[in-house]
C-alpha cells in the first residue's frame, strides 16, 4: 500500500550535504502496524515525513494506493494529507484550544465540513478515545497519556487510511504507554488503519508492529515481520 522506491533524501546544512535517507526501498502493507526502530539521527523522522509531504523527496517515488505522491500538485496533495493523520511525541496541542476545538481543527481548515457535522464527528472521537467528560478542558489540564489521546482524535478527525506515529509513547510513562499503544492496536484492528510508527524502544515494537524496519546511518538494514527480525538482533 505504503511503497517507497528508490526514495532519498539530502538536507543541505550551510553548503555541506547530510544524506538522513540513503536509496531505499520498502513496502509497508495496508492495515498492517509497521515499526521503525534505530538510534538518534537513523533517519526515522526523515522517512515518516516523507510518507505524508512534510519533507520532500530528493529523489525516487513513493506510491500510496496505486499513486506516486511526488508527483501531485499543490491541491493533490492537500487532498491526501486529509487521508494521513500524524500523532507525535509531544502532542503538539494548542494549548489556546479547548480538548474539542483542538480535535476539530482539521476538519475546520478542511472547510468542507458544516458546524454540526464537525459537533458530531468531535463528540464520536471523544468517546472512541475515552475522553467524552473532557471536551471543555484545555491541554494543561490533562495528563500526558490524556494529551495523545486528544493528538490521536484529531489524527483520525479526517478519517484516514494512514496513521504516522514519531515517538507517540516517548514522553509516557509505562503504564500509559500501554494505554495508549492498546488504543493504537484498537484503531488498527477496528478501523482498518495502516499503522506507521517510530520509536526507539524494542518494547514498543514486540508489543504492536506486524513488520519492522531497522534503521541505521540512513539506511534500512534489516526489514520483515517482527517475530523474524528479532530472532537475529
Ligand atoms: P531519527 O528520526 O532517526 O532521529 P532524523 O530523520 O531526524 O533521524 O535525522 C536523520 C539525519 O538527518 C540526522 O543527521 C539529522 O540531523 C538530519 N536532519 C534531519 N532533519 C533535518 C533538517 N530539517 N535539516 C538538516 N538535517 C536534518
Ligand atoms: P525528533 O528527533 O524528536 O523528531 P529533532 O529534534 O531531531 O526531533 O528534530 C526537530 C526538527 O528539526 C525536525 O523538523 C527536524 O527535521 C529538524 N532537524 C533535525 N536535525 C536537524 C539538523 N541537523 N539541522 C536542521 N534541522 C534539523
Amino acid at each position: 500500500m505504503i511503497q517507497f522506491q528508490n526514495i532519498h533524501k539530502t538536507y543541505l546544512v550551510k553548503g555541506q550535504a547530510i544524506t538522513a535517507l540513503h536509496p531505499c526501498q520498502l513496502s509497508i502493507p495496508r492495515g498492517q502496524i509497521y515499526g521503525l526502530i534505530g538510534h538518534s539521527g537513523a533517519g526515522k523522522s526523515t522517512l515518516l515525513r516523507l510518507i505524508n509531504r512534510l519533507e520532500t523527496p530528493s529523489g525516487g517515488q513513493l506510491w500510496v494506493d496505486g499513486v506516486d505522491v511526488t508527483q501531485l500538485d499543490a491541491a493533490g496533495l492537500r487532498q491526501f494529507r486529509q487521508g494521513v493523520g500524524m500523532i507525535f511525541q509531544h502532542f503538539n496541542l494548542l494549548s489556546s484550544q479547548t480538548v474539542a476545538d483542538n480535535i476539530a481543527m482539521p476538519l475546520r481548515l478542511a472547510g468542507q465540513h458544516s458546524a454540526k457535522e464537525i459537533e458530531a464527528k468531535v463528540a464520536q472521537l471523544l468517546r472512541r478515545v475515552g475522553l467524552e467528560d473532557h471536551a471543555k478542558k484545555y491541554p494543561a489540564q490533562l495528563s500526558g497519556g490524556q494529551k495523545q489521546r486528544v493528538g490521536i482524535a484529531r489524527a483520525l478527525s479526517t478519517d484516514p487510511k494512514i496513521l504516522l506515529c514519531d515517538e507517540a509513547t516517548s514522553a509516557l510513562d509505562p503504564e500509559t504507554t500501554q494505554q495508549v499503544l492498546d488504543l493504537l492496536l484498537e484503531i488498527n484492528q477496528e478501523l482498518k488503519l495502516t499503522l506507521v510508527l517510530i520509536t526507539h524502544e524494542m518494547e514498543v515494537v514486540r508489543k504492536v508492529a506486524d513488520r519492522v524496519a531497522v534503521m541505521d546511518k540512513g539506511h534500512i538494514v534489516e526489514e520483515g515481520p517482527v517475530a523474524q527480525v528479532f530472532l537475529h538482533p
